[in-house]
């Protein structure tokens, strides 16, 4: 048994103990990677259980269960030679021990080893505990040596007292994340049991034929439990080790061909191929104050070649805010109509479905094309007259929320689904509502997002969908000026929101809190507003939306704000998406470190719609952290989207950016985006390799990564 722990009685107790009391003998023998990890010893059901719910059922589980740091107890440092602060092993001798009382009743020990004399206190013991400490017992130790008053001193080191033959470790010692009553030595001796499994039936590797690294799979998973002596452990702290490459590439590849699967699976299926006369979307340029730009031309012939094949078109539309989405979406939606098919269109929230509502209204009605609207909380009547329509094929557009996706609604030919803002929805959400083709096959997919994401990410995010950029705003926009205020400054804006207001500019004031579900924003936003309308002249007339307003109030506040009604609009970051309301071009952002930076982009993207030029103040709290002084600064000297997503990918990383848990992106277990970036490029051609030579591997790949693993979009 591995020193520290001994349960010979002659070891301190660490608080783990009871593990390792519990832990009843099992059955070791024939157990393989994929058995439970019940196998192991000292797995009982309780035990199993609290593992479980970590996603540890298998003994290979344990395997991706890596350290957090590491603790090197691989040799002996002489007591001169103790570093202050630094962990290390002492062989020692006892010359002197007692109790002493006082406030904090300590058992002390005084240690030589020849070169030095240090002590160890400990503050929790039995009284018994002090004869193991007779002068002249051997005595190992490992511990964060401390340098008081001259003396050095160990506080509750582990240690061993009795043996004349100290045992040390052949590798460095692992320090697993704990979790409340799994202590460190269960996971040590866990992982342990699952690496001698793992050694006594190697699992072959499965990417050997198409990767020469320094590191096998079963080298790279031992090497990252139990690192040698002189591992470069800086280098696995950034998670740039080759053994932790060599991982995160096989689970990248496991990813990038689970997603091809996924898209494969999905090509398979017939879809009609959507040819109109054109004569629609001819109409509805006609009707526009503007052309479209080049970019919107590009992606919209992209996209009226992918709905004239047969297959299903996966198409993810890329965009800067205020790229113009919509006109592209429109005239996607407007070739369906016009070959005779339905469309649905999903937003993630009421209020940004209500604005593609208005918009489509506005465009469309001309064209005597009506648009039906269905969330959630349309009922009754209403809904069933909508259902009908949708049902019988006379509605030939259905715009809503999430609600489209639920099992009353049936669509008569739906030939057409887009959905805006992808990350919010999950690639489940999304291929659920293809479900609801009916009789003419497999809808075509549009996929909208203003979250710009850096290519390489959007490779592994987005894999299963083809990718169109639009990479031009409409001309006459003049980029948002944004200043980075502090909140003592505060007055001073209220005074320029007044004066701004006053010259018939509106405004908005976005208020923030830090958990946005919480009825905290609601407050914030009404203590706000009130705060507002009596700090500002008279004649500014402030309105207020949020979330928790019923759905036809928001409305009508966003129709007053839009007639011009509104002066100052307090929100909260409901209207991050899609509100657009041009003669808008001052925004206020309360608190804006609370926010990603994808998110501020998002939010200031509401104003420079118009001509005027806009300004954006972030007003925020001191002190800033310096991470947060970064981000802040990203957002006032750049207006371009991708850049923003690089630089907050950079400073925050994908979880955060992308909408943790949506994309699975932040649930791999070994690969760290964007740290392995530098690997997606040989993901994609071992990728293809396998998928094109070996189906067995990647049946393998996606066995050993990805079962279970809904989130990775396995269907
Ligand atoms: P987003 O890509 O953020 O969804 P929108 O589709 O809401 O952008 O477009 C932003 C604004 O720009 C809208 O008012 C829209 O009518 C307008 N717009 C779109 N395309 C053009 C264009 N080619 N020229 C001028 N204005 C345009
Ligand atoms: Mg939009």
């Amino acid at each position: 048994m591995a020193w520290p722990i001994n349960v010979s009685g002659a070891v301190i107790i660490p608080d783990y103990y009871d593990d390792v009391l519990t832990m009843t003998p099992a059955d070791e023998q024939g157990s393989s990677l994929n058995s439970s990890i019940t196998r192991l010893r000292g797995v009982g059901p309780k035990l199993a259980e609290k593992l479980a719910d970590l996603g540890i059922r298998a003994i290979e589980d344990l395997l991706f269960y890596f350290p957090i740091r590491y603790e090197d107890r691989t040799r002996v440092t002489p007591i001169a030679a103790l570093r202050d602060g630094v962990n290390a092993v002492v062989v020692a001798e006892v010359t002197l021990a007692s109790i002493v009382p006082g406030r904090r009743r300590a058992l002390v020990a005084k240690v030589a080893d020849g070169s030095g004399v240090m002590s160890l206190r400990l503050f929790h013991f039995r009284n018994a505990q002090l004869k193991q400490f007779s002068p002249g017992a051997p005595i190992m130790l490992y511990g964060q040596p401390r340098r008081g008053s001259g003396a050095v001193e160990m506080v509750h080191p582990e240690y061993r007292i009795g043996s004349e033959t100290p045992e040390l470790e052949s590798h460095l010692t692992p320090v697993y994340p704990t979790i409340e009553g799994l202590g460190q030595a269960l996971w040590r001796r866990l992982c342990g049991q699952a690496l001698t499994v793992l050694d006594k039936e190697p699992p072959p590797d499965l990417l050997s034929p198409y990767y020469s690294g320094s590191f096998g799979w079963v080298e790279a998973l031992r090497f990252l439990h139990h690192p040698p002596p002189d591992a470069r452990l800086e280098s696995i702290i950034e998670c740039d080790h080759p053994a932790q490459l060599r991982l995160a590439l096989e689970e990248l590849v496991a990813h990038q061909l689970s997603m091809r699967q996924l898209r494969e699976k999905e090509r398979e299926q017939p879809a009609p191929p959507l040819r109109g006369s054109g004569a629609l979307r001819r109409q509805l340029l006609a009707s526009l104050p503007f052309q479209p730009t080049a970019a919107q031309e590009r992606v919209s012939s992209e996209i009226l070649d992918d709905l004239s094949r047969p297959t299903p078109m996966l198409r993810l539309v890329q965009g800067d805010v205020g790229s113009g989405k919509t006109l592209v979406a429109a005239i996607a939606a407007l070739e369906a109509i016009d070959a005779g098919f339905q469309v649905a269109l999903m937003a993630p929230t009421e209020l940004l479905a209500e604005q593609h509502l208005q918009n489509f209204k506005t465009w469309f009605s001309p064209l005597g094309i009506e648009v039906g609207w269905l969330t959630g909380r349309v009922k009754g009547k209403q809904r069933q007259a909508i259902l009908a329509a949708v049902t019988a094929g006379d509605s030939k557009i259905l715009v809503g929320t999430h609600a489209l996706f639920q099992d009353d609604v049936s669509f008569a030919r739906l030939g057409l689904v887009i959905v805006d803002e992808q990350h919010r929805f999950g690639v489940h959400q999304r291929l659920s509502l293809t479900e609801k083709g009916g009789n003419s096959g497999h809808p075509h997919q549009l996929v909208l997002t203003a979250t710009p994401i850096p290519r390489t990410l959007s490779m592994v995010a987005y894999a299963d969908l083809d990718c169109s950029i639009i990479d031009e705003l409409p001309p006459g926009r003049t980029p948002v000026q944004t200043t980075l205020l502090d909140n003592s400054r505060r007055a001073a804006v209220i005074e320029r929101v007044g004066v701004a207001c006053g010259e018939g500019r509106q405004a908005y004031w976005v208020c923030t809190v830090i958990d946005e579900s919480d009825t905290l924003t609601v407050q914030a936003a009404e203590a706000t507003a009130g705060h507002l309308t009596g700090a500002l002249p008279d004649t500014v007339r402030v309105g207020l939306i949020h979330g928790r307003l019923p759905g036809s109030e928001k409305e009508s506040v966003m129709a007053a704000f839009k007639r011009g009604d509104i002066d100052l609009l307090v929100a909260t970051t409901v209207i991050e998406v899609g509100v657009d309301v041009a003669n808008a071009s001052l925004m206020i952002i309360e608190n804006p470190e609370r926010l990603g930076l994808a998110q501020l982009h998002q939010l200031r993207g509401r104003v420079g719609r118009g001509a005027d030029k806009s300004h954006c103040l972030l007003l925020y709290q001191t002190p800033l952290s310096q991470t947060a002084r970064a981000r802040l600064n990203v957002m006032r000297d750049s207006n371009d989207g991708f850049f923003i997503a690089e630089q907050d990918l950079r400073l925050r990383g994908p979880g955060e950016l992308l909408g943790t848990r949506q994309t699975g992106l932040a649930q791999f277990r070994v690969a760290k985006l964007p740290e392995h970036e530098a690997l997606l490029d040989q993901v994609q051609v071992i990728s293809d390799r396998i998928a094109a030579e070996s189906p067995e591997t990647a049946r393998a790949l996606l066995d050993r990564w990805m079962a279970g693993r809904d989130s990775y979009g396995r269907v």
